[in-house]
């Protein structure tokens, strides 16, 4: 199955993002499980939980269509061990999160070294930074996403990706998420049939498709190698439609979510239809 979907708001309780995501005919989404820009949140209530389940079951949303999205705040490869900590102590909050809400996933930003340490040393204090969430957790899968690469941002290549999933000690627990405007604006070119075939043998030669756990499909308003992150709505942007139609279509991506995260949430609808289009 192709699972198609978008990033969709949480605000009012997590239970309410199912319904949106009928609302755009998708099939897949991600969402905040916590507000993303505060290191507090209340727990979600067994009230939401039970809520959230029962929508999941009667609309069929299985946790292999749902991909939810970390707070923008953590940096699991933060120089200093105090910020580190509270990093952690997040990241484990939302890992748990997800478990209570019968997911399977959790995808976030590798993390950033703030020109205090090495890229490799903060690589390595990410591995052990997800090892030992994962100690405390059971079944959720961590998700690394590749970055643009944007400020001291590391996880811009699929060597760096690699190297952190090197060091995980349980390997059935962590994943990759490819977002399309992340790989272009670091210097990965999708702009015909030839580079995507390039860009994805790479990814599967140094990664590894098996570790493949989602797809964000963004175009870019800027250039390729630009390392500026910046979403646009598909075929709208720098990298154009081809490489959304050939993902769509590619018989290796089947049963993975894909997410918009494309700059016009009014449009996603629309932009849903016209991927759906692309596999007929
Ligand atoms: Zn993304
Ligand atoms: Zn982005």
């Amino acid at each position: 199955m192709k699972y198609i979907g978008a990033h969709i708001s949480s605000a009012g309780g997590v239970e309410k993002t199912i319904l949106r995501a009928r609302k755009i005919n998708a099939t897949a989404f991600s969402f905040f499980t916590k507000n993303q820009l505060q290191w507090y949140a209340p727990p979600i209530s067994q009230k939401q939980i039970d809520c959230f389940k029962y929508f999941c079951i009667k609309y069929k949303f299985t946790p292999q269509q749902i991909l939810p999205h970390s707070s923008y705040l953590i940096n699991l490869g933060h120089p200093v061990n105090e910020l580190l900590k509270k990093s952690q102590a997040l990241f484990l909050d939302e890992m748990i999160r997800c478990s209570q809400l019968g997911l399977n996933f959790l995808n976030f930003h590798p993390g950033s070294h703030l020109n205090q340490i090495t890229e490799t040393l903060c690589l390595l204090r990410i591995a052990n930074s997800i090892n030992m969430i994962l100690d405390k957790t059971k079944n959720v899968i961590a998700v690394l996403e590749n970055t643009a690469g944007q400020g001291t941002n590391v996880g811009y290549c699929f060597e760096h990706l690699a190297e952190i999933i090197n060091n995980i000690d349980d390997k059935s627990r962590i994943g990759v998420c490819i977002d399309t405007c992340h790989l272009f604006v670091s210097g990965y070119d999708l702009r015909t049939e030839q580079d995507c075939q390039n860009t994805f043998k790479k990814f599967n030669s140094i990664i590894g498709l098996k570790y493949l756990k989602g797809i964000h499909l963004n175009d870019s308003k800027k250039k390729i190698n630009s390392r500026i992150d910046r979403h646009e709505s598909l075929g709208l942007g720098e990298i154009g439609t081809l490489a959304f139609s050939w993902i769509i279509r590619n018989q290796n991506f089947y049963n993975i979510p894909m997410i918009l995260e494309t700059a016009n949430p009014e449009i996603w609808r629309q932009e849903i239809d016209w991927l759906r289009l692309q596999i007929k």
